[in-house]
């Protein structure tokens, strides 16, 4: 459970730190208390949340390997290329290198992969040690695909980065942070230095001078990134700055992401890259649903998109048993038993309590304690109301739910963002026992509603409440801003 957590932060993690990045684009580097936002905007002028062309490539890449493809192939480096091709056609930020290879990929004939290739090859030769981040800057998913073969994630590492960036650094600066993305999602531990043995062996002590020294150090030393060592120099410096507070781990996902836009210049690559990793490291579960209920771009992706793609190439395509996180609909005896249960919050009754069988509720914002069916929320046709899903699992087992108290916090945090936007809110998990009660308790304490009688007054209004156990203590203990 908490590797499947990690592995479905690895695209959203990019995600947002790209979406956060985007407004200060080419943008100097940022004071400490700059707190940077999902505006949109940039050099580039996108809507808030959304992604740009590192996230648009790292799709194009988990398209293709979403169906479990070896990276290194033939036909997914064609597929791959193809869906790059197609991407840039409509995009209006595709980075110098990579616009170059794709002109000269458009024309000849053969194998669109190898025409890449063999594009992104001959510019490496005419330019060399000249290379930029754009290779860097998607490979995060990568790791994914052959998450329990450290070789195979190189060699694929590679293959997709001579795409378009065949420089041996190019190369190189992928292979190394794919690796890192790789451990972290099977052990949660941050090692860049663990995949040096992967690049040859006459560049590895460069590379070992250059990790340590940015290792722990402010990243703004690093304000000039558009090339590749720089770039993953400024995002591990990101990271290995920012300190991982004891009593609330998982806080450093959005704190390392602020630390690397605040670095100026590259600012939604560096924090794409750092996402990636940072994602890897500390979950889905660590990212702040304000961050994950804005991110959208290419592709049509919102949060849950992205971390279906992620899943599905962890899993090389196949899914769990009730299709989530694709299926339309999740039909299961659980859901169609639940109780058809709606209930005003009994200290805010601008949000209501229910489960999957409520009648109809009228709010404006959902939160989803649970897994929920991708039009279930809101069917094809209407309206799109503003959705959050949490992941948040039904169990006594401290394993299952990674920073549980986090995550709790943050969804009262939500509860409250959406109120103070004015939102009324629909709070809901399958059947209202366990999830729901014990989030609405945190959004009680969150309003400093003293903890016995926030239970007390809960239990009132939902009397099939379980009351007790891990999730309810851990929202009882949540404190008041
Ligand atoms: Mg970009």
């Amino acid at each position: 459970m908490t590797q499947a957590d990690r592995a479905a932060g690895v695209l959203l993690g990019q995600a947002c730190g790209d979406a956060l990045g985007v407004p200060y684009e080419f943008g100097p580097a940022l004071d400490d208390a700059f707190e940077p936002r999902m505006a949109g905007g940039g050099p580039f002028g996108f809507a808030p949340g959304e992604y740009s062309d590192d996230t648009a490539m790292a799709v194009c890449i988990a398209e293709v390997a979403r169906s479990g493809a070896d990276l290194t192939s033939a036909d997914a480096l064609d597929q791959i290329a193809q869906r790059f091709l197609d991407w840039a056609a409509g995009a209006k930020d595709v980075g110098t290198q990579t616009r170059a290879v794709f002109a000269e990929t458009r024309h000849g004939t053969g194998p669109v992969g190898t025409r890449m290739r063999e594009a992104s090859q001959a510019l490496a030769m005419a330019q060399p040690g000249r290379v930029g981040n754009g290779a860097l800057m998607r490979t995060a998913i990568v790791a994914l695909s052959r998450v329990r073969d450290r070789d195979a994630t190189a060699a694929a590492a590679r293959s997709v980065a001579m795409l378009t960036h065949a420089d041996p650094l190019g190369l190189d600066s992928c292979v190394l942070w794919t690796e890192a993305v790789r451990v972290a999602v099977t052990t949660g531990e941050l090692d860049l230095l663990g995949g040096l043995d992967l690049v040859p062996e006459s560049r590895r002590e460069r590379w070992r001078q250059w990790i340590d020294e940015a290792t722990g150090v402010d990243p703004r030393r690093f304000d000039r990134n558009g090339y590749t060592v720089w770039a993953l120099q400024a995002a591990w410096a990101a990271i290995t700055w920012t300190p991982v507070p004891s009593d609330d781990p998982a806080s450093h996902f959005a704190a390392a992401l602020a630390n690397a836009v605040r670095t100026g210049d590259d600012t939604d690559t560096v924090a794409a890259i750092a996402g990636g990793l940072l994602g890897a490291r500390w979950g889905w579960s660590a990212v702040p649903l304000d961050w994950s209920r804005r991110v959208h771009g290419y592709g049509g992706h919102r949060a849950r998109g992205l971390v279906a793609l992620s899943l599905r190439t962890l899993n090389r395509g196949r899914i769990d048993g009730d299709g989530w996180p694709d299926a339309p609909h999740l039909d299961s005896h659980a859901y169609r038993s639940a109780p058809p249960t709606l209930v005003p919050h009994p200290h805010d009754a601008g949000v209501l309590l229910g489960t999957v069988t409520s009648p109809p509720h009228g709010c404006d914002a959902v939160i989803s304690l649970c897994r929920i069916g991708a039009d279930d929320v809101a069917p094809p046709g209407v309206e799109p109301i503003d959705h959050v899903e949490v992941r948040l699992v039904d169990t006594e087992d401290p394993a299952e739910n990674p920073h549980l108290a986090h995550v709790l916090a943050d969804v009262a945090a939500q509860v409250q963002r959406f109120r103070a936007d004015g939102k009324t809110v629909f709070l809901h998990c399958v059947a209202a026992q366990n999830r729901t009660p014990s989030a609405a308790i945190a959004y009680s304490r969150l309003l400093g509603v003293p903890a016995e009688q926030a239970a007390a007054e809960l239990l009132a209004v939902l009397p099939d409440a379980r009351g007790r156990g891990l999730l309810w203590t851990t929202a009882a203990a949540v404190e008041p801003t």
